[in-house]
């Protein structure tokens, strides 16, 4: 089933986001991860795809995609990058993909890692979602900035380049993590206005350590607004506090979306399955009505 048909059926759309675990994790922690998940029964579960490709991973994306799809019956989406990724390697995974069953891929640009040569085929993830709706009919989504995407010189050009994104080919798009729902209404509004009209899905990271989250905000340039600030300088040093704090903040954010009529809710995990679980059990009726 291709995602974007899971929308439009008079309910918010709720699912999750995970990465393949390191070569040093035990081989089996993604089984771990995906039994917590598969109790809050997600939509869909998304894997994310590294610098590098596989090396360095206890199991591949594509590999975890296909568990996924097959041993845990839920729908499944690897993500790939331009950069990850020569137009031959999107050729071979297509056909490994089809082969598993695994219908969606997350059309990506990815970001340069030093530490690997990036593949030059596909320059923008528009290129890249446009040669797989040609070459399969595998359902394509794509990456949003409701913030705009740091390299963007302004929210104009983001917005016209995500059209260009949808019109290539992009069938369903997956925000960028953000700290304050206004910032993704007005995202949402602009994107309607510049004839965007697949599926939006909001992304929401539950603030559970000060480190990681200043790190997330260095690398992504989402902003905090003081509701957060307050909360990292009251429960930054209590790290069972701030993840209390940190869970009702998210639990919060998603509520009033959904209140606000958005599409849908993609929660990235961490691999943090007690931490979804609980997010989702607090909003079980209100995603569900
Ligand atoms: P693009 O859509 O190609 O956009 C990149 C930049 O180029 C933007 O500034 C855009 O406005 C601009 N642009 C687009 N088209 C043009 C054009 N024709 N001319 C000029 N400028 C243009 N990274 C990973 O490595 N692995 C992952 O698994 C991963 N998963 C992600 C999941 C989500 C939901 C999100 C939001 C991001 C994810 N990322 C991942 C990070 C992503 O790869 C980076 O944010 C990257 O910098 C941009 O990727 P993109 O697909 O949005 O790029």
């Amino acid at each position: 089933m291709k995602l974007c048909e899971l929308f439009g059926q008079g309910r918010t759309v709720f699912s999750c986001e995970i990465f393949p675990p390191k070569k040093d994790a035990p081989v089996d922690s993604i089984y771990q991860t995906l039994d917590g998940l598969k109790d809050i029964r997600p939509d869909f579960i998304s894997v994310t795809f590294g610098a590098g490709g596989s090396s360095g991973l206890n199991r591949s994306t594509h590999e975890i995609a296909s568990i996924i799809q097959n041993q845990y019956h839920i729908h499944a989406m690897a993500h790939l990058t331009c950069v990850g990724a020569s137009q031959a390697d999107v050729d071979t995974l297509l056909e490994q993909l089809k082969e598993d069953g695994v219908e969606n891929i997350l059309a990506l640009r990815g970001d340069v890692n030093p530490d690997y040569p990036p593949k030059t085929d596909f320059k923008y993830a528009s290129e890249l979602a446009a040669y797989i709706r040609a070459h399969s009919d595998i359902g394509v989504s794509a990456a949003c900035y409701p913030e705009g995407h740091p390299e963007s010189p302004d929210l104009v050009s983001d917005v016209r380049y995500l059209k260009e994104k949808v019109d290539a080919g992009a069938q369903h798009l997956v925000s960028q993590l953000f700290f304050d729902n206004e910032d993704f209404f007005r995202f949402l509004e602009r994107c309607r206005i510049a004839g965007i009209d697949v599926p939006i899905e909001a992304g929401i990271m539950p603030v559970l350590s000060a480190k990681s989250i200043q790190r997330m905000v260095s690398l992504c340039g989402a902003s905090l607004p003081q509701k957060l600030t307050r909360i990292l300088a009251r429960y930054g040093d209590h790290p069972q506090a701030l993840r209390e704090a940190g869970i009702a903040y998210a639990i919060d954010q998603i509520s009033d979306l959904i209140a606000g009529g958005v599409d849908g809710i993609h929660l990235y995990t961490m691999n943090n399955p007690d931490v979804a679980k609980q997010i989702a059990g607090s909003v079980t009726s209100i995603r569900t009505l």
